[in-house]
């Protein structure tokens, strides 16, 4: 399947998930009722005093008098809320059992969020990335593993190939002790295209085959994380807590995110302080060099990065694999 249809079979499921939440709301409703008639004869007159508002209010002229039929309709509607509320708690339910509820409150199970153009929500990127796993069309991520691994794609010439093979040693020990690894951290440095995402892909999917929890991110999708976190307008999100929290955090090619005022460097360092903090594990992976990440971040982010009491760096040299 491509992804076009995987996103239209997705979409035809949020559907049928707002269906399935609409049904499960009239089923609650219909047991708080069995349960305490009033809730019944309360949202009758709720609906009715609503409507008999409209329609008095449609026959005031005088504004002052409109103002008040509204306020007066509020306060006895806020009066039969609470008095539902009561019946539903003496009842052993909710208070909030009559509304909606939803599978990801974020989208209200729509799969997208913001305003035109709306985007998909991380609850649907992620079902869909499942999906594509599922029937092998992403290709990548999954095929990356060290059983895969294959050092003889590189050149023997200048030594480029033993390095491979010793930072693939290296990765796959790390892989396979963790979380009791030699050291917490790695930093695989070295220009695009000798292997760097490969192994960073191999340890992830290494370690979460062993059931441990890790997210792999790259540089951009966590100055997303960061700049959402930051704006603050959406008080359901916590994905870059979700950064700080996981045991395991990957980040590919960092260096290629945006640098903004106010966010880059702050979370940044946030983010690898807490970790370090709570001696949890990261691996990072970057084209750009220790003396350009000192450029780049500054003192204080580079000297967490490069830390030789936690981090092994791994070095990465020679010809760009892809092109030969
Ligand atoms: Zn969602």
């Amino acid at each position: 399947m491509t992804r076009a249809e995987h996103v239209k079979a997705l979409l035809a499921e949020y559907a049928e998930q707002r269906a399935q939440d609409e049904r499960e709301q009239q089923q609650r409703l219909e047991d708080a009722v069995a349960r305490q008639p009033e809730i019944g004869r309360l949202r009758q007159e709720n609906a009715d005093l609503v409507l008999g508002t409209m329609r008095r209010m449609l026959g005031e002229p005088d504004l002052a008098r409109r103002k008040a039929l509204a306020e007066e309709t509020k306060a006895r509607g806020r009066e039969i809320n609470a008095r539902i509320r009561a019946l539903l708690a003496e009842a052993g339910m909710a208070g909030d059992a009559l509304e909606l509820r939803y599978r990801c409150p974020v989208c209200k199970d729509t799969g997208y969020v913001g305003e035109a153009p709306a985007r998909f929500c991380e609850c649907f990127e992620m079902r869909l990335r499942l999906r594509q796993h599922e029937d092998g069309s992403m290709a990548g991520v999954d095929e990356q593993s060290f059983e895969r691994f294959d050092a003889n794609v590189a050149p023997e010439a200048d030594g480029q190939r033993d390095r491979l093979v010793k930072a693939r040693n290296l990765c796959q020990r790390y892989a396979d002790a963790f979380p009791d690894t030699e050291y917490r951290n790695l930093l695989l440095t070295g220009e695009g295209g000798l292997g760097k995402t490969f192994l960073l892909n191999c340890i992830f999917g290494r370690v979460t085959g062993r059931g441990f929890s890790a997210v792999r991110v790259t540089a951009f999708r966590m100055f997303e994380a960061m700049r959402r976190q930051h704006v603050g307008n959406d008080e359901n999100y916590d994905g870059f807590s979700a950064l700080i929290e996981v045991p395991l955090l990957l980040i590919d090619d960092l260096g290629t995110e945006p640098m903004m005022r106010n966010i880059t460097l702050e979370y940044l360092f946030t983010l690898l302080n807490e970790r370090i903090a709570a001696k949890r594990h990261t691996v990072i992976a970057t084209n750009l060099t220790p003396p350009q990440l000192k450029e780049r971040y500054g003192e204080r982010v580079a000297s967490r990065l490069l830390d030789r009491s936690i981090c092994a760096p791994v070095q990465f040299k020679g010809k760009d694999l892809r092109s030969l």
